[in-house]
C-alpha cells in the first residue's frame, strides 16, 4: 500500500505522459509556451506501462488517469491505455484532456478500453476561448466531446476554470449546454500553478461565488455526502436531480485529509502532491537497474512523507517549480 504517515492510502495515480500542450490556457502556462522536457528526458512508453503496473500489481493502485500536457499529443497513447487497462487487478483507466484530437481517437481509446475522460472546457464563445487559450480550437473541443460521447467514453466530465473578467459571466450557460447533453461540470477553483505566478487570491472566483452565480439559475441542494468519497468535487443536485454539478474548492475549501492521488510526472518523478516541492526520482532507479521491488520501495517512501495539507494559506508557502503542464493536472 501507499500510506502516509496521517494515514491517508493512496489509489488514485495520475501520471502524466507529456508536458507539452497545443493551448496556453493562461492560467497554466504563457503565451509563446515553455521550454519542452528534452525527448530522452521523458519516460518511454515502456517504462509507463511498467510502473503503472508496478503500481497496480504491488502498491495498490485502482484508479490510473493519463494527462498532461496534452496527453492526446503523446503518440503512444492507445498503446499505453491497452497494456495497462488488461492489469491485474484491473484498475479504472481514465483521460484529462482538452479534447483536441478526441473526435479523431476517440473510437480507438474507447476499444483500448479507456473507460471515460475528463474535458477542460471554460467557455462556449469562441472569441473568449481565443483570448484565454491562446489557439482557435473551441469547435475541435465540442467535436471531440461528441466524439467521446458517442464512443461511450461516459459519463463525460468536464472542467471549467472560471476567471474574473473573462468567463466568470458562464457558469450558468455552460452548466445548461452540459445538462443538455449530459456532460457532468465541475468547476475547479483556480490554483497558483501557473508558469508566470500570476495567480492572486482577489482574482480567483471561488466555491462561494460559482455556488451564488449557479443559485441565480438552478435550485442547489448537497448531494449524498458518502457518494463523495474522497472524489475532491463537492456535488450539488440541480433542480432536485439527478442531474448533478461539482465544485471543487481546492483553495478555499481544501479536502486534502481526503486525499488519495499521487503523481507521476513525464519525466518519471513521484510527486505526493500537486504542492510538493520535493520529488522522488524513479526514472533515474529504473535506468540505473533497480528491479521492481527497490522501485515499489522508493515510491512507498516517497508517499510516506507526504504532508497534512498544501498550506496554500501557510505563510511560508511556496508554490512549486513546476507548473501544472508539468506535473500532470
Ligand atoms: N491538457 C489537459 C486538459 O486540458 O485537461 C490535461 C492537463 S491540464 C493541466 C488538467 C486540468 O488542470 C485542466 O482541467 C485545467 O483546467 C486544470 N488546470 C490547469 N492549471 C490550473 C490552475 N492553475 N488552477 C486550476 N486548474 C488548473
Amino acid at each position: 500500500m501507499l500510506q502516509d504517515s496521517f494515514g491517508r492510502v493512496a489509489t488514485d495515480l495520475r501520471v502524466s505522459l507529456t508536458d507539452r500542450c497545443n493551448l496556453r490556457c493562461s492560467y497554466c502556462m504563457p503565451p509563446e509556451g515553455l521550454e519542452w522536457l528534452p525527448k530522452p528526458e521523458l519516460l518511454t512508453a515502456d517504462e509507463i506501462v511498467r510502473l503503472v503496473t508496478i503500481g497496480v500489481e504491488r502498491l495498490g493502485v485502482t484508479e490510473v488517469r493519463y494527462t498532461g500536457g496534452e496527453p492526446l499529443l503523446r503518440r503512444e497513447l492507445a498503446d499505453i491505455v491497452s497494456r495497462t487497462t488488461v492489469l491485474t487487478p484491473a484498475p479504472q483507466v481514465s483521460l484529462t484532456t482538452n479534447g483536441i484530437g478526441l473526435s479523431r481517437m476517440a473510437a480507438s481509446l474507447a476499444d483500448a478500453g479507456l473507460s471515460r475522460v475528463n474535458v477542460s472546457l471554460d467557455t462556449l464563445d469562441r472569441e473568449t476561448f481565443k483570448r484565454l487559450a491562446h489557439r482557435d480550437r473551441l469547435d475541435d473541443v465540442l467535436r471531440g466531446l461528441e466524439a467521446a460521447d458517442a464512443a461511450g467514453l461516459r459519463p463525460v466530465k468536464i472542467n471549467t476554470v472560471l476567471m474574473r473578467g473573462i468567463n466568470d459571466h458562464e457558469a450558468v450557460p455552460l452548466l445548461r449546454y452540459c445538462l443538455e447533453r449530459g456532460y457532468e461540470l465541475r468547476f475547479i477553483e483556480q490554483m497558483p500553478l501557473d508558469a508566470q505566478h500570476g495567480w492572486t487570491r482577489e482574482n480567483m472566483i471561488t466555491a462561494d461565488e460559482i455556488l451564488a452565480r449557479l443559485g441565480d439559475a438552478f435550485r442547489l441542494t448537497g448531494d449524498d455526502p458518502v457518494e463523495r468519497g474522497s472524489a475532491p468535487a463537492e456535488s450539488f443536485l440541480v433542480d432536485g436531480g439527478p442531474a448533478r454539478v461539482g465544485v471543487i474548492g481546492s483553495v478555499t475549501r481544501p479536502f486534502c485529509g481526503a486525499c488519495d492521488r499521487v503523481r507521476l510526472t513525464a519525466d518519471g518523478q513521484i510527486r505526493n502532491c500537486l504542492f510538493a516541492t520535493d520529488e522522488s526520482d524513479l526514472r533515474a532507479a529504473m535506468r540505473s537497474g533497480a528491479g521492481d521491488d527497490e522501485i515499489a520501495e522508493r515510491w512507498r517512501s516517497a508517499v510516506r512523507i507526504k504532508k497534512a495539507g498544501h498550506g496554500i494559506d501557510d505563510p511560508s508557502f511556496l508554490q512549486p517549480s513546476r507548473p501544472m503542464s508539468a506535473i500532470g493536472g
